[in-house]
C-alpha cells in the first residue's frame, strides 16, 4: 500500500490524468503496447509509474521508465519517491556513470541510452514487467532505437509466455510516426489522449524580429515586471551562457530586499547545500530534509514594500548571488547599461539548464520568497520534460541551439537557429497551466509562418550513428537498413558509420570483430573505447582514462578571462606560455593538445590536494568546474572498466599522476591514432600554394577528411610552433574558419600498422 501525505494527495487529485486512471489501466491490462499522449504537466511521468505500482506490476519484476535527459531521470525519480513516500532505495535512477539503484528498486528511471545498453546484454529485458518510453516525441536517437527494438521484443516475450507491457508516452505531437507506421507496429497500438486543463494563452508576436534577442528578452521582462499583474515569468533562450547572462542582469535590475531577514532563513539551507554538493547521490533524502526545514523556516516576515535596504551596487550583486546559490558568483559581471529598479517588485530569478546541478534545478519547483515574482530563465529543458508551477508569462526568443553535423566530412558546427512551430507552441503552452496566460514571441508572425519548420528533425537523422550501428551489430541485428526505425537515417549515415567502424577495427568486412565486441560494452563512444582497449599495455590505461575524460568535457581551457580585467592581452599571453610549458618537449610535445591537457590536469590535481585548485585555475585559465567534472569522469570510467573486466581490478586513479615519460608519450600518440584513425590531416605544403597571392594564409593549414577547403590549427594549439606533417584530431568545427580541436602529431609509418583499413579505402 502506498501511504501518501495529504499535501501530495491533494496535488495529485488536481492532475487530469488521475480521473483517467481506470481507463488507462484497463487499456494496459488488455493490450501489450499502449500510447499515452497528453500535454506537458498532465501527470504522465509522475503518475503512470504509480498506477502500475499500485496495480501490482512491481511485485515480481521492475517497472522501468526511460528519459531522454539526465535531468528528468534524476528529478522524476525523486519526485515519484516523494509522492509515494518511498525512499530512493525503491524508486531509483540509473544513467551512464551515475545512479542509486539497489536490490530493492521497484521503479527505475533510466536514460534511454542505458536501457538500450541493457538490451544488448539481455534483448528480452527479463527483469522488467513494464517498459515505459517517456518523452517519445523528443525523438532522441536512443529512444527511436529502443522503439525499433522493443517493437520486436514485445511479441517475443509474449511467445515465451512472459508477457511485458510497453507504454509509449508522448506530447500530442506527430503521433503519426508511431501509429501510421506498419513497419514499426503492424497493428497500430491504442492511443489514450489525456485531456489537460489548458487555459487560454494569448500569443503576442513582435512587429519586427529583433536581432539581439537577449536584449529584447531583457526589455520584455522589465516591462512585465514593472507593468503587468502578478504571475511567474518563464524565458526561453538557447544555451547555458545566455541563461547565466540574463539571470545576472535581471538579478541586478530587480534586486531582493530585506537581505538580512532573507539571509537568516537561507542560512540553514546553505549549510544543507554544501552537503548536497558533496554528495549528490543521496540527494533525495537530503531534499526531504530541506523541504521539511524550509516549511518551518517559511515564517519570513512579510516584506514591507516601502522599506528596502540601500546597499552599494556591488554589495547587492554579491549578496544576492550568495542568497541564490549559497556561494559567491565566480563570474563577475559588468553591466553598464543596467538600471536598478529599486521600487519595483523584486524578481526571484533562477536559471534552468541541463548541466545545472540537481539541487539547484529543484529550486524552480519551490515557492519564491514572499513578495517576489518568480522568473526562470531556461534553455529548452523547460519545453517538455520539466513543468514549472505558476507560470503566467512566457517570453520566447524562438531560437534553439543545434549541433549540426556534416554527414560526409564530419564537420560540426553549433548553430543558433529558428526552432520549429511545434516547439514554439510547446513553449507557449507553458503559460497556461494554472490560469490564462500570455506568450511574448520576440519575432514576427511572418517569420513564424514562413521560416519555422513544422517539426524538429529527429536526432537520429542529424548525427553520426557509429555508436548505434556498432551496438546493433553487437545485437546481431541482420540487415540494419531494414530495421524498423520510427524515422530511418539515410543511406549515407549508414555507409559512413560502417566505414569509420572498419577504420577503428571494430568491424571487418561488415562483421563485428572481437575488438568491436569489447568496446561496445564500454560506456564511452567507440573511438574512445578503442583508445582504452589499445592502451592495455605498459600501464598506459590511467593516462588514457584521463585523456578520454578530458576529451569528453567541453571547454576545459578558457580563451578569455572570466573576470574582465584591464590587461586581458597580457593574461592571455601568460596562459599561452603556461600551456606551452605544459606541452613539454619531444614526444610529450608531439602528443599535442591532448598531452598538454594531461599535464594541466595533473598539475591542477596537485594544487587541489593543497586546497588551492580555484586559485590555480584562475591563474592559469582552466575552467574550475571542468576540472571537477574530469575528476568525476576519471573515477567513473575506471570503475566501469573494473566492473566489466576483472583483469583490471588493480586499476586506480591517481589524481595527480606524474606526466608520461617520453617513451610513454610516444605510445600514447599511437593510442590516440588508434581512436582517431578516421580523422587524419596532412599539412598543406608550401609547394602547393607557392603561386597564390594569399599563400601566407596557409601557414597553419591542413587537408583533412574529404574536405575541399583546408582546416586550421587554432591559435590555442600547442602544435602551432611545430607544424607536424601529419596529425589526427578529435573534432573539426566551424566558427569564422574551420578549425581542428584536440590535435596530436602522428608518424605516417604508423598508419598502415594501426589503421590498416584506411589504406584499403580510397
Ligand atoms: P507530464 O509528464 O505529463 O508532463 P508530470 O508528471 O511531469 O507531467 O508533472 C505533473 C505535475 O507534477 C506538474 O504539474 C508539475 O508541476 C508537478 N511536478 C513535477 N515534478 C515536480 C517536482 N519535482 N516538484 C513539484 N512539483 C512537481
Ligand atoms: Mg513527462
Amino acid at each position: 500500500d502506498v501511504l501518501r501525505t495529504e499535501d501530495v494527495q491533494a496535488a495529485r487529485l488536481k492532475l487530469p490524468i488521475l480521473a483517467e486512471e481506470q481507463q488507462i489501466m484497463e487499456t494496459i491490462n488488455e493490450n501489450s503496447i499502449v500510447i499515452i499522449a497528453g500535454e506537458t504537466g498532465s501527470g504522465k511521468t509522475t503518475q503512470l509509474p504509480q498506477f502500475l505500482y499500485e496495480a501490482g506490476y512491481a511485485l515480481e519484476k521492475q517497472i522501468v521508465i526511460t528519459e531522454p535527459r539526465r535531468v528528468a531521470a534524476i528529478s522524476m525519480s525523486q519526485r515519484v519517491a516523494h509522492e509515494m513516500n518511498l525512499s530512493s532505495r525503491d524508486v531509483s535512477y540509473l544513467m551512464r556513470f551515475e545512479g542509486n539503484v539497489t536490490e530493492d528498486t521497484k521503479i527505475k528511471f533510466v536514460t534511454d541510452g542505458v536501457l538500450f545498453k541493457e538490451m544488448q546484454e539481455d534483448f528480452l529485458l527479463k527483469k522488467y514487467s513494464v517498459i515505459i518510453i517517456d518523452e517519445a516525441h523528443e525523438r532522441s536517437a536512443h529512444t527511436d532505437m529502443l522503439l525499433g527494438c522493443l517493437s520486436r521484443m514485445v511479441p517475443l516475450r509474449q511467445k515465451k509466455g512472459e508477457p511485458v507491457k510497453l507504454i509509449i508516452m508522448s506530447a500530442t505531437l506527430r503521433l503519426k510516426d508511431f501509429i501510421d507506421n506498419p513497419r514499426l507496429f503492424k497493428i497500430p497500438p491504442p492511443v489514450i489522449d489525456v485531456q489537460t486543463r489548458q487555459y487560454s494563452v494569448t500569443t503576442h508576436f513582435n512587429k519586427r524580429t529583433e536581432q539581439d534577442y537577449l536584449k529584447a528578452a531583457y526589455r520584455k521582462v522589465v516591462k512585465i515586471n514593472t507593468t503587468l499583474p502578478e504571475g511567474g515569468v518563464l524565458i526561453f533562450v538557447t544555451g547555458q551562457r545566455e541563461v547565466n547572462y540574463l539571470v545576472r542582469k535581471l538579478r541586478k535590475t530587480f534586486p531582493l530586499r530585506h537581505k538580512d531577514k532573507l539571509l537568516e532563513s537561507e542560512e540553514n539551507e546553505k549549510k544543507e547545500e554544501t552537503q548536497n554538493n558533496e554528495d549528490e547521490e543521496d540527494c533525495f533524502d537530503d531534499k526531504k530534509k530541506i523541504r521539511g526545514k524550509r516549511k518551518k523556516i517559511k515564517v519570513i516576515p512579510k516584506i514591507n514594500l516601502d522599506d528596502y535596504t540601500t546597499f552599494l551596487d556591488s554589495t547587492i550583486d554579491n549578496l544576492s548571488n550568495e542568497e541564490y546559490d549559497g556561494q559567491s558568483s565566480d563570474e563577475d559581471d559588468v553591466f553598464d547599461d543596467v538600471t536598478v529598479y529599486r521600487t519595483a517588485q523584486p524578481l526571484w530569478t533562477l536559471p534552468l539548464y541541463s548541466m545545472l546541478p540537481t539541487h539547484k534545478q529543484q529550486k524552480v519547483f519551490q515557492q519564491p520568497p514572499i513578495g517576489c515574482r518568480l522568473c526562470i530563465v531556461s534553455t529548452n529543458v523547460a519545453e517538455t520534460s520539466l513543468t514549472i508551477p505558476n507560470i503566467k508569462y512566457v517570453v520566447d526568443c524562438g531560437k534553439a541551439k543545434v549541433k549540426l553535423y556534416d554527414k560526409i566530412t564530419g564537420l560540426t558546427r553549433y548553430m543558433v537557429q529558428w526552432t520549429s512551430k511545434a516547439s514554439a507552441n510547446q513553449r507557449t503552452g507553458r503559460a497556461g497551466r494554472t490560469g490564462p496566460g500570455h506568450c511574448y514571441r520576440l519575432y514576427s508572425s511572418a517569420v513564424f509562418n514562413d521560416e519555422f519548420p513544422e517539426f524538429d528533425t529527429p536526432e537520429i537523422q542529424l548525427m553520426p550513428i557509429d555508436d548505434l550501428y556498432l551496438q546493433m551489430k553487437c545485437m546481431k541485428i541482420p540487415n540494419i537498413a531494414k530495421f524498423p526505425f520510427p524515422s530511418p537515417p539515410d543511406t549515407l549515415q549508414f555507409t559512413t558509420a560502417e566505414q569509420r567502424l572498419e577504420i577503428l577495427g571494430a568491424l571487418k568486412n561488415g562483421k563485428i570483430t572481437r575488438l568491436g565486441q569489447t568496446i561496445a560494452k564500454l560506456p564511452v563512444s567507440p573511438r574512445y573505447g578503442v583508445m582504452l582497449v589499445r592502451s592495455n599495455i605498459n600501464n598506459l590505461l590511467p593516462y588514457t582514462v584521463c585523456l578520454v575524460a578530458n576529451l569528453s568535457v567541453q571547454e576545459v581551457l578558457l580563451e578569455t578571462p572570466l573576470t574582465p580585467n584591464d590587461n586581458q592581452k597580457e593574461t592571455q599571453k601568460q596562459w599561452a606560455a603556461v600551456r606551452q610549458r605544459w606541452a613539454g618537449q619531444g614526444n610529450s610535445l608531439l602528443l599535442g593538445d591532448n598531452g598538454m591537457l594531461l599535464r594541466a590536469i595533473g598539475a591542477a590535481e596537485y594544487e587541489h590536494s593543497k586546497g588551492k585548485l580555484q586559485e590555480f585555475c584562475d591563474r592559469n585559465g582552466l575552467r574550475y568546474k571542468a576540472v571537477i567534472e574530469i575528476r568525476k569522469l576519471r573515477l567513473q570510467i575506471t570503475s566501469e572498466i573494473k566492473a566489466h573486466y576483472p583483469d583490471y581490478s588493480h586499476l586506480v586513479v591517481d589524481p595527480k599522476m606524474e606526466p608520461p615519460s617520453d617513451h610513454e608519450a610516444k605510445l600514447l600518440r599511437e593510442v590516440v591514432l588508434c581512436g582517431m584513425g578516421d580523422k587524419l590531416a596532412k599539412k598543406v605544403s608550401l609547394e602547393e600554394v607557392k603561386d597564390r597571392e594569399d599563400k601566407a594564409k596557409f601557414k597553419y593549414a591542413y587537408w583533412a577528411n574529404n574536405m575541399k577547403e583546408p582546416v586550421f590549427l587554432h591559435s590555442s594549439s600547442v602544435l602551432r610552433r611545430t607544424l607536424p606533417e601529419f596529425v589526427c584530431f578529435n573534432e573539426i568545427y566551424e566558427t569564422n574558419k574551420i578549425y581542428m580541436r584536440g590535435v596530436t602529431a602522428i608518424d605516417p609509418e604508423w598508419i598502415p600498422i594501426h589503421v590498416p583499413a584506411i589504406c584499403n579505402l580510397s
